[in-house]
């Protein structure tokens, strides 16, 4: 298994095309897409898959049922609507077959343009994918409460006597903290106004060489040349490229990325490889 340091975020998990992608954010106790389930990952408790792709959910029965065996609560795992009765038929057939019972899951459907709280001051906003099949990217924001300007020059003895008197001194802000996009031949930088400030982006580059571009088009997945403009649109301190195409060695993903990225992109871009 992986694991990659970006400032103060650690993803780990693993991503190639099609053979399997899941990443965990620890800090934000979430998972990115569960193409396998490692042991390790059965305590996180929130799951987002972007679409069904095998190497994207074929973890998912994994996850569930070895939380179930534990006597754990049921994880909360997000899937995109359009596959959402199926998931659930598939799922209560494996644990009919695995042990005759139901493994009491928790599966939620989401669709763009939802945004789902999680965890005590998470939002997870559904934007749109771009794919061959129906998918979902994801932002995960942080929901801060920050005193209004008009309050700003009162001591703590006022502000908090005008709590005690039901005054609204704070406002609610949100934070984007990290954007997964899952399998897409683009960015949907205007689906959300905080997309293109996320701090972290965990963006796919499937194809890069020139005699793959078609196969980029056919297949929906982004190829290294469309990079370096949606680049210049986002702000983000961390770029981390995953989901490369398994005919690349790993020696040659990291020449051929850094070739043909402007310089000036070098020091933000990581490789989940
Ligand atoms: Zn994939
Ligand atoms: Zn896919």
């Amino acid at each position: 298994m992986l694991t990659l340091k970006c400032g103060n975020w650690i993803l780990e998990g693993k991503s190639s095309s099609a053979v399997a992608t899941y990443i965990r954010v620890k800090q934000l106790d979430l998972i990115f897409d569960l193409g396998r389930c490692p042991m390790r990952f059965i305590g996180t408790n929130h799951v987002f898959i972007s679409h069904f792709h095998l190497d994207h959910y074929f973890g998912l029965p994994i996850y569930i049922s070895q939380r179930w065996l534990a006597g754990m609560p049921p994880g909360n795992v997000y899937v995109p609507s359009s596959g959402f009765k199926q998931i659930k038929q598939i799922l209560d057939r494996i644990s009919a077959l695995d042990t005759g019972r139901s493994w009491g899951y928790q599966i939620n459907p989401v669709a763009a343009g939802d945004s789902i709280p999680f965890r005590q001051n998470l939002i997870a906003h559904i934007l749109p994918g771009n794919h061959s099949v129906p998918a979902v990217s994801y932002l995960i924001c942080e929901v801060r409460n920050k005193l209004k300007p008009e309050y700003r020059h009162l001591s703590g003895k006022e502000l908090v006597a005008l709590k005690d008197s039901d005054v609204e001194i704070t406002n609610e802000v949100q934070l984007p903290l990290v954007a997964y996009l899952g399998d897409t031949r683009g960015i949907a930088i205007d689906a959300h106004p905080l997309l293109r400030k996320c701090k972290l982006l965990i963006c796919e580059c499937t194809f890069l060489t020139p005699e793959h571009r078609e196969r980029a088009k056919r297949t929906k997945h982004l190829h290294i040349d469309m990079l370096p403009k949606l680049l210049e649109q986002l702000e983000s301190e961390h770029i981390v490229l995953n989901h490369f195409s398994r005919r690349y060695t790993p020696e040659f993903i990291r020449e051929e990325v850094y070739k043909r990225l402007p310089t000036s992109e070098h020091p933000r871009v990581h490789l989940f490889i």
